[in-house]
């Protein structure tokens, strides 16, 4: 079995203050790397404004994209979890409403899915059901499915995510349409539609092999329903973010 908390160790970088994993291989999924700053040499101006840079207007990198920019440009300070920073950040306009954005996910969305939810799972091609509580492991790295069995599911090896949905708009009731996160980039946020399933596409750690896990809201008497949609909606999020990682 995975072990669920890894060792954490600070670290200063010319950014700031950092908490890493003591082992990088045990990055959260949702990390991203810290950029390369353009060199002092090759930005003589701010690259949003174009003021030149001298002695009064002083010159300032985005921890988050790593270009030049004066003060005015890149006043702003924000918290910046994927790159582990322990304090907020100097970032760039665009940079900061990006990590202001993922403020939402990570005050939020990533609780729900480690607090986990109840769904009925099925394996492959296969009919045969069993109910699991499913759960984002405390260092993100993995999906816990418990119940007869325990699965884990590494989320890095997760190839694609498909959220199956219940339309609420009259007529087309119970129509379900699958929308592929990782294939394409137009997904319906919220809407009038409720999320009531998931059908995943992962590899196991040392093997190729291609699986599949179909994930649905459950009859079952345990299962919370809205709890369970809820879980969906910010699996959504989750592979969203992961997809324009994978994308950058
Ligand atoms: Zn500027
Ligand atoms: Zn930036």
């Amino acid at each position: 079995m995975s072990t669920d908390r890894d060792g954490k160790k600070l670290v200063r970088s010319p950014s700031g203050l950092r908490m890493v994993p003591e082992n990088r291989a045990h990055c959260s999924p949702f990390c991203l790397e810290e950029p390369q700053w353009v060199p002092d040499k090759e930005c003589p101006r701010c690259m949003h404004c174009d003021a030149k840079f001298d002695f009064i207007t002083r010159k300032h990198h985005c921890r988050r994209c790593g270009k030049c920019f004066c003060d005015k440009c890149c006043s702003k300070k924000v918290p910046l979890p994927r790159m582990c920073f322990v304090d907020p950040v100097r970032q760039c306009g665009e940079c900061s409403v990006i990590s202001q954005k993922e403020m939402e996910f990570y005050d939020r969305q990533l609780k729900v899915l480690m607090n986990g939810a109840t769904f009925s799972i099925t394996h492959g091609c296969s009919e045969k059901s069993e109910t699991v509580v499913c759960r984002l492991s405390n260092n993100h790295r993995y999906l816990f499915l418990d119940g007869e069995t325990h699965y884990e599911i590494e989320v890095s090896r997760i190839l694609t995510v498909q959220i199956l949905t219940e339309g609420f708009t009259p007529g087309d009731k119970d129509i379900h349409t699958y929308t592929s996160l990782l294939e394409s980039q137009c997904i319906t946020e919220g809407g009038n539609s409720r999320a009531i399933g998931m059908l995943i596409q992962y590899k196991k750690q040392g093997c190729d092999d291609l699986k599949q896990m179909k994930f649905t809201t459950s009859e079952d008497i345990n299962c919370n329903k809205k709890m369970s949609a809820s879980w969906l909606a910010a699996m959504h999020k989750a592979a969203k973010l992961l997809y324009e990682s994978r994308e950058q």
